[in-house]
């Protein structure tokens, strides 16, 4: 008898699940994206994984994420997956990127950025992936994830 630990979840009927999310992101994940106080939704953290030696995933219940929070969550887990799920079916899977720039999503982390001042959204370049960083193309101002203030 295998005596392997198993990780039930329970299925979704619909909604949003984040898979292969980078070990340790889901909390932020979640504090990022800012659903509905009373959304139902799971949280796996430091699961086994084939892919990584550990991973998170999210599972959102009848909430699928548009493409700004989507954008969001691969600025935090670029190698995540998302699967919008309707009817117990998979309707859509798609692999997170990094884009190359970016409009918005983030805040510059210079006070003194003309962004600020002009109120118009920060463009940025990508320039790390592990862990994610990126340079604000206004100030030239190179800030890593951890201190991603997101819109
Ligand atoms: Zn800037």
């Amino acid at each position: 008898m295998s005596r392997q630990p198993t990780y039930k979840v329970s299925a979704l009927t619909q909604g949003t699940v984040l898979d292969h999310l980078r070990a340790r992101s889901a909390l932020r994940a979640l504090r990022v994206l800012r659903l509905p106080p009373d959304t139902t939704i799971m949280v796996g953290v430091n699961l086994p994984s084939k892919r990584h030696e550990r991973k998170d995933l999210i599972k959102i219940e009848g909430y699928e994420l548009t493409q700004e929070e989507a954008a969001k969550v691969a600025l935090i887990s670029p190698d995540a997956t998302l699967s919008i799920i309707r009817e117990y079916d998979v309707v859509q899977k798609t692999e997170l990127t990094l884009p190359v720039t970016f409009r918005g999503l983030i805040r510059c982390v210079n006070p003194s950025c003309i962004v600020h001042e002009e109120r118009v959204p920060g463009l940025f370049r990508v320039e790390g992936n592990d862990p994610v960083s990126v340079r604000c193309e206004y100030c030239e101002t190179s800030f890593a994830e951890e201190f991603f203030e997101f819109l």
